[in-house]
């Protein structure tokens, strides 16, 4: 849903890359292309203009940094805002102490409200829960044998009206729906709601008498992510007229540009709960503000890696390490510091698993492991300074004799000088490629 905006951002960012310092103006460069790209992505107005304000603001008073280049504490200062902007914490669903909780669905008509019902359902009934549905969209034709579609294919129970009643009255639905859960020893109560093409004051009114006869321990407004900036004066109206707990973003699978979802949070102070991802039943998963901002600006984990880095590296040993990378100076003696300074980071196979396009490397990394990593650094201190200066001097005789002496094979000092070359040339890629060099310091 977000490549476009994902795109722009990360084009935007890129342009800092290699820099050695950062002028006032290019910053300000560089906020102007992040506001297009947010606000050709349709987020809305003024949570953009206070977006660009704090980039701007923390951006030129950045923190001096050792192991972050300009470019790369920029990159840092937009994921934290993006992540603000999108609530900071994940936010759990409230569960009641004394059950049953009730979670009430609003929002206008084809939002996927009943489609979220069951959603839900699945997902609290993989918790352990016992959810009950409850049906209380008694307009829409249909819509309560869609919940009980929805249900059976979740497997829980639905309670609906008896049909044949004429249209029924939801309020009083809600309430035996309720006492119902109490009955049946359901502890969740999921009560769908009807909504309108459009925001109308019956609808509200409905809704809030809804409200006030369950008591919900969470409303949940639920927007879809695809009607642009509706999305933010729904969500206002739904606010003001029924109020809500928390919101839940459908159809992020679409194509449609998206930001107007991003910005509900910021316009009305609630938090997403939920995204929705598809028509299935399990497309939907707890919304992290985190994954979400570093999934929008296209960098998987490498902001978790930069914040290792910042707190592991020795800032002067980095930038040293960095000046040679961009020239193919690197050294076996930088090669065992790095070594030593990434391992202090944690577990060697974690952090690879965080470099993007790791995905593919799995099998390999799944052999990276922090013993072999052990006989890799008695490799290198089995040989001579000048051995580790300029490694092309080793020669087969020199190989022997280290191999004896660090208690390894042949074979794994030959493994090592042939890995070192292959190593430094995809640093020295890598450095070119992301701006991030080993280290950070000075980049590319
Ligand atoms: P309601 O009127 O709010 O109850 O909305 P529905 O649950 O009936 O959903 C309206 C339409 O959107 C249905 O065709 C759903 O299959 C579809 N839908 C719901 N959630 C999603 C989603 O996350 N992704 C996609 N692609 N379609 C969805």
């Amino acid at each position: 849903m977000f490549d476009t905006l994902s795109d722009r951002l990360t084009s935007a960012l890129q342009t800092l890359r290699g820099k050695g310092k950062l002028t006032d103006a290019d910053i300000d460069a560089t906020a102007r292309e992040i506001r297009i790209a947010l606000l050709e992505a349709d987020v809305a107005l003024p949570v953009v203009r206070e977006f660009i304000a704090q980039i701007k603001q923390r951006a030129k008073g950045a923190e001096v940094s050792g192991a972050l280049n300009p470019a790369q504490q920029v990159v840092k200062i937009v994921n934290e805002e993006l992540i603000g902007i999108l609530g900071g914490e994940t936010r759990r669903l409230n569960l009641a102490k004394n059950p049953p909780t009730v979670i009430m669905l609003a929002g206008l008509q084809g939002a996927g409200k009943t489609t979220l019902a069951g959603k839900l359902a699945l997902w609290l009934k993989k918790q352990g829960h016992a959810p009950l549905l409850v049906a209380c969209d008694l307009q829409r034709p249909n819509a309560v044998t869609q919940l009980q579609v929805v249900g059976e294919r979740a497997g829980v129970t639905t309670f609906a009206p008896e049909p044949g009643n004429g249209v029924g009255d939801p309020v009083d639905v809600a309430r035996r729906g309720v006492e119902e859960a109490r009955h049946a020893q359901h502890d969740v109560v999921i009560v769908d709601t009807a909504g309108r093409l459009g925001v109308d004051e019956e609808l509200m009114r409905q809704a809030a008498d809804i409200r006030d006869a369950v008591k919900p321990d969470e409303t949940l407004f639920v927007v879809d992510a695809m009607i642009g900036q509706d999305a933010v004066t729904t969500a206002e109206a739904f606010r003001d007229g029924v109020g809500f707990t928390g919101v839940v973003l459908t159809k992020l699978d679409g194509d449609a540009r998206g930001g107007a979802a991003l910005s509900v949070r910021q316009v009305t102070g609630q938090p997403i709960l939920f995204a929705s991802n598809g028509e299935k039943l399990d497309d939907f998963d707890i919304f992290h503000p985190d994954r979400m901002a570093s999934r929008i600006l296209g960098m998987g984990d490498l902001l978790t890696l930069i914040e290792q880095a910042e707190q592991a590296f020795d800032a002067e040993q980095a930038e040293k390490a960095a000046a040679k990378l961009g020239t193919g100076q690197l050294t076996l003696e930088d090669f065992l510091e790095q070594m030593l300074a990434v391992r202090k980071m944690g577990p060697i196979g974690n952090l690879l698993g965080m470099l993007p396009g790791a995905g593919q490397m799995k099998e390999q990394l799944a052999q990276v492991d922090d013993k072999h990593l052990d006989r890799l650094q008695a490799i290198i201190r089995g040989m001579t300074p000048a051995e580790r200066a300029d490694p092309k001097i080793i020669n087969g005789s020199r190989r022997q004799r280290i191999a004896v002496g660090s208690g390894v094979t042949v074979r794994e000092v030959n493994d090592l000088v042939n890995r070192f070359f292959e190593a430094r040339k995809m640093m020295q890629q890598m450095a070119g490629r992301f701006g991030f060099g080993f280290g950070g310091g000075g980049g590319s």
